[in-house]
């Protein structure tokens, strides 16, 4: 997907707002800007009649689009049931911030030494826009863009399959998050997102890879990961 498209994401009108003849591609990018922002929570069901009234396309465009989120993961087709919103278990949640570690840890490393300025500079007016959306208090913008960032850092790699890859692992994570955010914690903190681009503006690749590291972990521990059974439930304090 281009740099382009990706960033129009935040113009898009939402569901509803009618737009005949999108394309699968135009469908696929606002499927996942809604649950980028929290506003398809996961177990919804997608019913394809239904997005192809409100996208005002055929049946088949909706259904090339649900097929490749649900080859990402996004989606989770049960058979005789429907699509799904996918709902990532504890344990996949770890998954996803593990291998996040380990990709986007290379990813900045490498990029400390081969970013152009021009690339810096996006990452750097990302922050800003995030930093402008927590002043507004405009939660979905701040979901967005602190997902952008990192789409960002892996676009600026040049590797398609990386910034590919990155996109689904950013999409699992909102999923993750909606499911086990604890109330009003934000998502990435964002001051951590300017240390990062510090570091790779001093082109400093091991500190930028630290960061990296910290920043993720950071934000898997704002969740509530138990594994059920892992905590005995205090039926007194559930129900006292
Ligand atoms: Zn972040």
């Amino acid at each position: 997907m281009s740099a382009k498209s990706r960033t129009d994401l935040a113009d898009m009108p939402e569901p509803g707002a009618g737009g005949s003849g999108a394309s699968v591609d135009e469908i696929t990018d606002r499927i996942l800007a809604a649950i980028w922002e929290h506003r398809l929570p996961p177990g919804t069901k997608l019913v394809e009649e239904k997005l192809a009234e409100v996208f005002g396309v055929s049946r088949t465009k909706v259904r090339l689009a649900l097929g490749k989120l649900s080859h990402d993961s996004i989606l989770t087709v049960e058979p005789n049931r429907g699509t799904f919103v996918s709902s990532p278990t504890v344990e996949q949640a770890r998954q996803v911030f593990d291998a996040r570690r380990v990709v986007e840890a290379c990813l900045v490393k490498e990029l400390a030494a081969t970013a152009k300025k021009e690339q810096l500079a996006r990452l750097r007016k990302c922050t800003a826009q995030e930093a402008e959306a927590r002043t507004r208090n405009d939660r979905r913008a701040i979901i967005r863009l602190s997902g952008e960032f990192h789409v960002l850092v892996a676009e600026a790699s040049n590797n398609a399959y990386l910034s590919k890859y990155m996109r689904e692992l950013c999409s699992l994570t909102c999923l993750v998050i909606a499911l086990y955010d604890a109330p009003g914690v934000p998502s990435c903190p964002h001051h951590e997102h300017d240390e990062i681009v510090d570091a790779l503006e001093e082109r400093d690749g091991e500190r930028a890879s630290a960061l990296m590291v910290e920043h993720l972990t950071h934000v898997e521990s704002t969740l509530r990961l138990e594994l059920p059974g892992s905590a005995e439930i205090d039926f007194k304090a559930v129900f006292g």
